[in-house]
């Protein structure tokens, strides 16, 4: 198990493998990325850039191939394609049961609940309907057990009065949890079993998108509070044999217990700022977990807060940005563009960072950059 790797391939092109794909050359490493849109940020950046469907075996082979060890940066890829890649003697982390388990948000939680996790109460759905919703208990949250990301997929049912918008498809309803705090833990485990946690976040939701809106790293919380999510979230990494960076979201309820929500097994969204403010981003600490090589200190040099830069306006097209001379003279800002071809309203298109002085400045900073920095589709000619 102690083997290392000097190529990696990367399932999936967008701007996390972008982001893998630079901190692997910071690394000397090779690297191969594999996406389905020939446009995909990540493919231009890779030493190898191949064109192909992530649940294609064929393709994953042609991955395999080129590398000595595989990986993802999205939850979506095909496992019976991953396993055929790690028959040919790649070996894929982290692993594909792993992976599996957490693809679906009801497998998900019964494997949580399996290593005596502590989460919401919740009930398979087959089919949402008045009567189920009634039984389990309003209000509940419904969700897609599949293809849900970034709150698609996810609603909340309060009263009788939704259920006429509960979604089709088969689903796991979860009591609704009175949120005092929403956290995310960003824990990497390495081949050899060598685990680093990074400094716990808090993170504020858009409660209509269900999208991460703000991100404060380290969260505002009693150490007491901090050191039990920290060891919740290393708990429930080695518990799933987790291999690579994992984002542990976590609930902070109303009377201070400390729930899972969601574990995503891979680099994430909240773990961006490790890119300005920790000696080793998350990027890094990802290639050296599935690479076999020693992990980096995650610790942080400041408090940094970070906001989303996201798709404005009513129509999609290719992207124009506003408000880039004001962000580049703030104090302790970066702006990290994905160069994506297109925008749409809620697309993704970049991040920006404040790095301290201290919690609340870094805080009002990013806030007030979100609301400078506009990106929308450009006016057709
Ligand atoms: P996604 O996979 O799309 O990120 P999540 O399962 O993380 O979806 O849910 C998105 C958001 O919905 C959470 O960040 C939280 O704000 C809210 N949410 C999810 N589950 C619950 C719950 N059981 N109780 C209350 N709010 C919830």
């Amino acid at each position: 198990m102690n083997e290392q790797s000097s190529w990696v391939g990367i399932v999936g092109g967008g701007q996390l493998g972008a982001l893998l794909c630079d901190a692997a050359h910071a690394l000397g490493l090779g690297v191969a990325v594999l996406d389905r849109d020939p446009r995909a940020p990540a493919l231009t950046r890779a030493d190898v850039g191949l064109v192909g469907d992530w649940d294609d075996a064929s393709a994953l082979l042609a991955l395999a191939s080129h590398v000595d060890v595989i990986t993802f940066e999205r939850d979506d890829v095909g496992v019976a394609a991953l396993r055929a890649a790690e028959a040919q003697g790649v070996p894929v982390f982290p692993a594909p049961e792993c992976l599996e388990q957490l693809q679906d948000k009801l497998t998900q939680r019964q494997r949580l609940e399996a290593l005596g996790l502590p989460g919401p109460r919740f009930a398979p759905c087959e089919a949402a309907t008045p009567e189920a919703c009634e039984a389990f208990g309003l209000p509940l949250v419904q969700k897609l057990r599949r293809g849900g990301y970034d709150g698609r997929g996810v609603q909340v049912v309060r009263t009788p009065a939704d259920f006429a918008r509960l979604l089709p498809g088969p689903a796991v309803l979860e009591a609704q949890v009175e949120i005092a705090r929403e956290l995310a833990v960003l824990v990497a485990r390495s081949r050899s079993g060598e685990v680093a946690v990074y400094p716990v976040c808090e993170v504020e939701v858009d409660p209509q998108a269900h999208r991460l809106d703000v991100m404060l790293a380290p969260a505002r919380l009693p150490a007491e509070v901090l050191a039990a999510a920290r060891a919740l979230g290393e708990r429930t990494v080695v518990g799933l044999g987790g291999v690579g960076v994992f984002a542990v979201e976590l609930f902070l309820d109303a009377a201070g217990r400390l729930l899972v929500n969601e574990v995503s097994p891979r680099v994430h969204n909240s773990g961006h700022h490790t890119l300005d403010a920790s000696p080793t981003s998350q990027f890094e600490q990802h290639l050296r977990a599935v690479c076999g090589l020693p992990l980096g200190p995650a610790t942080l040099e400041a408090p940094v807060a970070l906001v989303n830069v996201v798709g404005g306006g009513t129509r999609r097209g290719a992207p124009g940005i506003e408000g880039l001379e004001v962000a580049r003279q703030a104090p302790g800002a970066r702006v990290h563009l994905y160069d994506k071809a297109e925008v749409w309203p809620g697309r993704k298109m970049g991040h920006v960072t404040v790095v301290g002085p201290d919690a609340e400045s870094a805080l009002r900073e990013a806030r007030r950059l979100r609301g400078v920095l506009r990106v929308a589709a450009r006016e057709e000619p």
